[in-house]
């Protein structure tokens, strides 16, 4: 695989970065990941708004323009023969020396990575057919969540314990609410109703949310930005979540109560055809 670090491909062998980088050591980078269907990839701008908007959060300055960073996605699906995939694309606050809690001076050079990950038939996932099984998890993460940091332990950890419980993936609950799942925005369908969660520090302002919310407006459907219990997910007639790599993904069951039919209900077979059919005519 060829891969980009500041500024050079190269074989991912060759790909080196300081022990002393603070992403390493301090887990301060930001970073984004975006689908790449058919060689061509979604929500670029989106994307990119997202990453520029985390980097200023956290007093970085974005090290590329939008130009810059589409020529090199572009360079990688093309290096690699990417068809279907991801770019992971990350941006540290580079190599600080000594270790340091303060910030290094202003004009270190950010450490900047992207990689491609191949994914055969990534828009027919199987799972979409039969929908996904979560668990809840208090959620422990810091009270920023709209940045999207590689600070992804608690995550990994509420994924694991997914697997151990034989589901695939948990939802965070606080002050008795669900605020996202462990790498992905949640909702649920009641009578004509899409209710997710709304916009705050709480959540990471997902992208595939963003136009999925957009595209069913669109399409005449309800939308209620609000927080919902896990009782009322349960008691749901439909629950979905959304993400770059999954695109829309049904959820029937919570906590080990069926929602709904226990199969992928009519909303969120239709919202994820519609995600992928609009977002398909908006490749660059
Ligand atoms: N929420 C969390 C915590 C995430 O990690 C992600 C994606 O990685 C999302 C939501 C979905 O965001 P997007 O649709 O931009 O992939």
């Amino acid at each position: 695989r060829i891969v980009y670090l500041n500024g050079d491909y190269m074989p991912e062998e060759e790909a080196k970065v300081s022990i002393f980088d603070r992403g390493f050591v301090m887990g301060d980078a930001v970073y984004e990941v975006t689908s790449v269907l058919d060689g061509k990839i979604l929500e670029f701008e989106g994307h990119m708004a997202r990453l520029e908007r985390s980097l200023s959060e956290l007093q970085m300055v974005c090290p590329l323009t939008r130009e810059d960073w589409l020529a090199i996605h572009h360079e990688l699906v093309t290096r690699n023969e990417l068809v279907d995939g991801m770019i992971y694309l990350q941006v540290s606050r580079g190599n600080a020396g000594d270790r340091d809690f303060h910030f290094p001076p202003a004009g270190t050079p950010p450490t900047v990575v992207l990689y491609t990950q191949s994914k055969p038939g990534l828009a027919d996932d199987p799972k979409a057919k039969v929908g996904i099984k979560v668990i809840s998890i208090p959620d422990l993460r810091w009270h920023r969540r709209d940045i999207k940091t590689v600070q992804l332990l608690y995550p990994s950890m509420a994924k694991m314990a997914a697997e151990a419980a034989g589901k695939h993936d948990a939802w965070f609950v606080e002050d008795g609410f669900v605020t996202e799942g462990s790498s992905n925005n949640v909702y649920i369908v009641k009578g004509s109703k899409i209710i997710t969660r709304q916009l705050s520090h709480d959540i990471l302002h997902g992208i595939t949310r963003a136009s999925l919310l957009k595209y069913a407006a669109e399409a005449q459907m309800e939308i209620e930005e609000r927080p919902f219990t896990i009782a009322e997910a349960q008691a749901a007639d439909e629950a979905f979540f959304t993400s770059a790599s999954a695109f829309v993904m049904p959820v029937v069951e919570v906590d080990g109560a069926a929602v709904g039919t226990g199969k992928p209900g009519p909303v969120a077979t239709r919202l994820r055809e519609i995600y992928l059919e609009e977002s398909l005519k908006r490749t660059v």
